[in-house]
């Protein structure tokens, strides 16, 4: 009988977990350049002639800057992008500005994940 409950709590809290997720940032992909206001919620990717230049984001922390993240291999610093097949993407290394709200995170599978390192 006990077993029957913690299974039934267990798995309760298994459908609760998944509804309280956060919605994954949707990934845009752009051509040659940004548009001039990004949408919240969304890892914009800029691609000219196949290459993936860089990735933008609005700061997840809302301060309201506009992130870049440069892709090209040959410059530094220089993020990998990864896309998923449930359509989301992630981010590497993390992201850390230096300056103003110096938000520290980690992108993976279209969520922010907040590094305690600031
Ligand atoms: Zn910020």
């Amino acid at each position: 009988m006990i077993d029957r409950l913690l299974g039934f709590f267990s798995w309760l809290f298994s459908k609760l977990a998944f509804w309280n997720k956060p919605k994954p940032y949707t990934t845009i992909f752009v051509e040659d350049c940004l548009p001039d206001n990004l949408k919240p919620k969304a890892l914009y990717v800029v691609h000219e002639h196949g290459t993936f230049e860089q990735a933008a984001m609005l700061c997840p922390c809302t301060c309201g800057q506009i992130l870049h993240m440069n892709l090209l291999q040959d410059e530094r610093p220089c993020w990998k992008v990864t896309h998923h097949s449930d359509g989301t993407a992630s981010l590497h290394p993390s992201v850390w500005r230096q300056k103003g709200c110096k938000s520290h995170f980690w992108f993976r599978n279209g969520q922010v994940i907040w590094s305690a390192e600031r």
